[in-house]
């Protein structure tokens, strides 16, 4: 009786609304140059701090744009930055009247199969990426590349050129959950405009060549990310998910042959070019787990 006498209660409870934010490093305010960005760099300590700024402005802006549960993933690099007592464990925000607190848990560490989106799923309601770097090959694009700098000159799905915002957002898409922030520079946020439409973005820095940026100084940008990201998750219904329609072919070029050589002897993938090696899959998703192989 208790329970049939709860029910309406619970229908007219709101549903939740689970946000992921994906926090690289290259695109926070302040950075540009490999040795803030290394781990092995001598000015990592600072990139490092400056990163967990920036995703604690993001979990502000997920919780008062309404998330009522945020998983934050570290997606830089050893994807162990992010120190986990210096991130917000939780939010209080005002909701319907009173005070609620909104919970918050980290995936870190790799390598994770999903890598950068690591844990997202169909009960996401948006997801959010913090501190991007446009794609390899961008013109003053600060610090750009495409998962890997040594290795990785180009990522082409379906004929077009994928960015790790592409391919995350991508990922996010099989799973119908839309990307509705992304910060980064300049070239990053008009890269996930010309790919995801008219979701929210802020440029922390304008890049001069890779390595020298005019910059918002921290408090400004951890201002402007926490505005944008409670916009983009209040705007969350508007936003279209990317979806790559299969057959998916993915292609990879390599910075020199013989990274190509080897990905090539991935069961299903072959050398379509002395430096590329292509494969092909019925969704996005298996794709993936190709471009994750090589
Ligand atoms: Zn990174």
């Amino acid at each position: 009786m208790l329970a049939a006498a709860l029910l309406p209660l619970l229908a007219a409870q709101s549903p939740p609304v689970k946000v992921l934010i994906s926090v690289d490093m290259e695109g926070v305010a302040g950075l540009t140059h490999d040795d803030q960005v290394n781990p092995k760099g001598p000015d990592y300590a600072i990139g490092r701090r400056l990163m967990v700024g920036e995703a604690n402005a993001a979990i502000r802006g997920a919780a008062l744009g309404g998330a009522t549960e945020v998983l934050v993933v570290d997606a830089h690099w050893s994807q162990v930055n992010l120190v986990p007592d210096e991130l917000l464990d939780s939010v209080a925000v005002p909701r319907e009247g009173k005070e609620v607190s909104v919970p918050v848990s980290l995936f870190t560490g790799r390598p994770k199969p999903m890598g950068m989106m690591q844990g997202i799923d169909a009960s996401f309601s948006a997801a959010v990426f913090v501190a991007y770097h446009p794609r390899a090959g961008t013109a003053n694009g600060v610090l750009d590349h495409t998962w890997s700098t040594e290795s990785i000159a180009d990522v082409v799905v379906n004929g077009k050129s994928f960015g790790e915002c592409g391919l995350n957002a991508a990922l996010a898409g099989e799973f119908g959950v839309p990307v509705v922030f992304l910060s980064g520079d300049r070239a990053a946020c008009e890269e996930a405009r010309d790919l995801l439409g008219g979701i929210e973005t802020v440029a922390v820095k304008e890049g001069i060549g890779r390595n020298a940026a005019r910059t918002m100084l921290p408090g400004e940008a951890r201002r402007a990310i926490e505005a944008g990201v409670k916009r983009g998750v209040e705007r969350r219904r508007e936003m279209r998910p990317l979806k790559v329609e299969g057959p998916v072919r993915l292609s990879v070029r390599f910075r020199n042959a013989g990274q190509a050589f080897l990905a090539s002897q991935v069961p299903g993938a072959r050398l379509t070019g002395p430096e590329e090696v292509s494969a092909q899959a019925p969704t996005f998703l298996e794709a993936w787990r190709f471009f994750y192989a090589f």
